[in-house]
């Protein structure tokens, strides 16, 4: 798999958070040579399973344990509250895009739409009360032609290479855990668990498509794929430890799951037997599907692989294509050892 390329396509699809059909049928059609099985579940999550089973009858599925992936496919948007007489639309954030960097940011509509964010002449500090979406529009009756209350924009950015190794787009957040997992599923010949490649609806809204994937699944392993802030750029204050080009960041904890300590340490050791690049990813904020993940039913072992990534939530999030192949490397080989504990 060309993860430069997957990355470029992915970028393209719309998918914000409730919105996901866009980027999920992107992600079949991407998946489905590499599945026994696909489905979608009531809150849009993809379900993608590789079984140990689907080439050998004698085999049961439930012979194995079950192992779920998780890489959330949607992003943050802004919807759209009201149409000024003017034209122009005020919005309210769906998650938590990065309003700093909203200012003349590009942005475009599902059905086309494209337009651009600009602040009030009042505005003292970027907020989504004092911005607005200029798509053009003469009047609130030319504006309500194309875009109506509750339509969602997305930034409008192709995804990038600079340099040989690194990649800048707006939505690696999180097209990277996603691309990963498309190629641990390319590269997993043997799985040792009944795999469930998940790739999950409305993370960015507070984990809402994980809770109920994990209990329709209910696994005893879980590893969660995401992107983690990165911790090398000016003015750091080392309270994370991931950087970009160290490799597949094993997740010890953010601030909504710390990792059970065997997943972490058989994460490390797979990678290790492997030679896989791997660092360690402890952030102090944000949250993943991992959360909602650990704490199902009586407790699930999970752990996580995280992508370093700078400027997340912005328009152009940069991240190292080398993180995002050991991430991939990592899981595919954690999927064909089979649980020590
Ligand atoms: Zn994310």
């Amino acid at each position: 798999m060309d993860i430069t390329e997957t990355l470029k396509t992915l970028s393209a699809c719309y998918g914000p958070s409730g919105c996901e059909t866009g980027i999920r049928e992107k992600i079949a059609e991407l998946a489905a040579p590499y599945a026994d099985r696909i489905y979608t579940d009531v809150m849009g999550n993809l379900i993608a399973v590789k079984s140990p089973s689907a080439k050998d009858d004698s085999i049961a599925p439930a012979d194995f344990p079950r192992l779920m992936f998780a890489a959330h496919m949607d992003s943050v948007g802004l919807m759209v509250t009201y149409i000024e007489e003017s034209g122009l639309l005020r919005f309210g954030a769906v998650g938590v895009p990065d309003l700093a960097s909203l200012k003349a940011a590009a942005v475009r509509f599902e059905n086309g739409t494209s337009g651009t964010v600009g602040w009030d002449a009042d505005a003292k500090e970027p907020s989504a009360d004092s911005m607005f979406i200029d798509i053009g529009a003469k009047s609130r009756k030319e504006a309500e032609e194309r875009v109506r209350c509750g339509d969602i924009a997305v930034y409008d950015a192709p995804a990038r290479a600079l340099g040989r190794d690194r990649i800048a787009g707006p939505y690696m957040d999180n097209r990277a855990g996603v691309a990963a997992q498309l190629l641990a599923m390319e590269l997993l010949k043997a799985p040792k668990y009944e795999c469930f490649f998940v790739f999950t609806a409305q993370e960015e809204v507070g984990h809402r498509g994980a809770k109920p994937a994990v209990f329709g699944i209910d696994p005893q392993y879980a590893v969660v794929c995401d992107t983690t802030y990165s911790d090398d750029i000016p003015g750091s204050k080392h309270v994370g430890t991931a950087v970009l080009g160290g490799g597949a960041a094993v997740k010890v904890m953010d601030k909504s799951v710390i990792c059970h300590p065997e997943m972490v340490s058989a994460l490390k050791a797979v990678a290790g037997k492997k030679k896989i690049p791997c660092q360690t990813d402890i952030i102090q904020k944000g949250g993943t599907d991992g959360s909602d993940m650990r704490k199902n039913a009586s407790g699930v072992w999970t752990g996580g692989v995280s992508i370093a990534t700078r400027c997340i939530h912005s328009p152009q999030e940069v991240c190292s294509i080398s993180d995002i192949e050991a991430a991939g490397r990592l899981m595919a080989a954690f999927a064909e050892t089979k649980p020590g504990f």
